[in-house]
């Protein structure tokens, strides 16, 4: 079967590793961009010069239409979708629930739940045999925080975390026997550009002492289990999470 992949939110951190390494895999790969067309391009550039192919597509995950034409592309361009990686999210200033306002709260939930919900109905079209498709698999990246649940941080994000998780056990009930898997990374602390908006300084120094591997993160190691959870080597596993948290 071709491998295709879409990753959402690819132009940076954990979105660019996962490009880059399901390309080594041997995926073409579209990578979605939000806004930085010149970032997703170097990720493009960087497949391409690998031998790879790969394409750079901008679409906003929270606008329906735009997801609808960045899977009509993906599919016109690169082929028939066989895997999708949920990856684009948002993180706001930390913040007590007093201070929430009604906007940013709406705007944590349409990245980071109803975007991964078309992205997941979109593949679900294509993958499923009852579609007449050939099947496929999903990543949902979540986080630490749908168990931990951020508290005086950033409860929003945690709570779209957490829908994260149950989109992912109920979806991966709902698909398994239409050829679908669909599993879920939660990631802890790693070392990506989310912390310059999300973080008071010294945030990340604070967290990673009281981690017990006494470190964050690379988004490669987190791109390590995001590729195994979508290969064939994890043909049995659906609607499993694997924590990527150091321990905590
Ligand atoms: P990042 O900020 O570097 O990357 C997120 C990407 O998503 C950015 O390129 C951004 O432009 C894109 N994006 C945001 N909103 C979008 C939208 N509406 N449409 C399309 N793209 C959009 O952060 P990252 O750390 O690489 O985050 C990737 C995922 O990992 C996120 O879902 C995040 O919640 C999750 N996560 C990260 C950490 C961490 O410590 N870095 C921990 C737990 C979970």
């Amino acid at each position: 079967m071709n491998s295709v992949a879409l990753v959402t939110g690819a132009s940076r951190g954990i979105g660019r590793a996962t490009a880059i390494l399901l390309a080594e895999q041997g995926y073409a790969v579209g990578v979605n961009y939000l806004n930085n067309e010149a970032a997703a391009q170097s990720v493009v550039d960087e497949i391409i010069s690998g031998g790879g192919n790969a394409i750079a597509i901008k679409a906003d995950i929270a606008d329906e239409a735009q997801v609808v034409a960045m899977f009509k592309r993906l599919t016109d361009e690169l082929g028939t979708l066989t895997a999708l990686v949920n990856n684009a999210g948002i993180l706001f200033q930390q913040s007590t629930i007093e201070n929430l306002t009604a906007e940013r709260i709406n705007t944590v939930l349409s990245t980071n739940v109803t975007g991964y919900f078309l992205c997941c109905r979109e593949a679900v079209k294509i993958m499923s045999h009852r579609h007449g498709g050939k099947g496929g698999a999903m990543v949902n990246v979540s986080s630490a925080a749908s168990r931990l649940g951020a508290p005086g941080e950033y409860v929003d994000y945690a709570a779209s975390k957490g829908a994260v998780d149950t989109l992912t056990t109920g979806l991966a009930l709902e698909v398994a026997a239409y050829g679908i898997r669909v599993n879920c990374v939660r990631p802890g602390l790693i070392y990506t550009d989310i912390h310059a908006s999300g973080g008071e300084p010294g945030r990340v120094d604070r967290v990673k002492a009281n981690l017990p591997m006494q470190r964050g993160g690379q988004p490669e190691e987190v791109a390590q289990a995001i590729c195994w959870l979508l290969s064939d080597s994890a043909s049995y596993v659906t609607g499993s999470f694997i924590d990527l948290a150091g321990g905590r």
